[in-house]
């Protein structure tokens, strides 16, 4: 390739390569460059079986979803995404037996919601190992019994760090590669 044709195919290579550099860095901007930078774990542990894709941003009845859905079979072990301790295990009648567990620097919490039961030894306060199983997939709350799922979600926590008071975070770009 003659020098000239070399130079410019060059220019427009580092030029595509600064936009997608750009762009990763623009949807992890501020703090969520901490989840970013996590690895987090794919929440089920049997992820061949898990139908996955992102609808955060979909509408649900009333309100907008602000969470994963990730339909799976009904007992499928669910895991935790990262290591820290367990906020609350809580029941509702929207998320049915759910967990909140804090980040290791509690300033997020993951919320695991429409658990078919929690796993043994599961206690508010308990550290969870990154992996370890809190539970299993089901249809607790208002989900379809007949489509049992885990619907998951990171809330970033104010100053208070009230597990139930957070702002939604899309926790789709942070789960690592299944
Ligand atoms: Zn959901």
């Amino acid at each position: 390739m003659p020098w000239r044709l070399a130079v410019a195919a060059a220019i427009v290579a580092s030029t595509a390569l600064g936009a997608t550099l750009l762009h990763v860095r623009a949807t992890t901007a501020g703090d969520d460059e901490t989840l970013a930078s996590r690895g987090l774990l794919f929440p089920l542990k049997d992820a061949s079986r898990a139908i996955f894709r992102d609808n955060f941003e979909e509408g649900r009845p009333g309100h907008r979803h602000e969470a994963l859905d990730i339909m799976a079979p009904r007992g499928t072990p669910v895991v935790a995404v990262d290591g820290g301790r367990v906020a609350k295990l809580f029941t509702s009648v929207a998320g049915g037996i759910t967990v909140y567990q804090f980040d290791r620097d509690e300033k997020y919490v993951y919320y695991y919601a429409h658990l078919d039961r929690y796993a043994t030894g599961i206690a508010e306060g308990k550290w969870l190992e990154r992996g370890e199983v809190l539970g299993y997939v089901g249809s607790t709350g208002n989900a379809r019994p007949v489509a049992p799922h885990l619907h998951f979600t990171i809330f970033r926590l104010g100053s208070d760090k009230r597990w139930w008071k957070g702002k939604a975070v899309n926790p789709y770009p942070y789960l690592e590669a299944r």
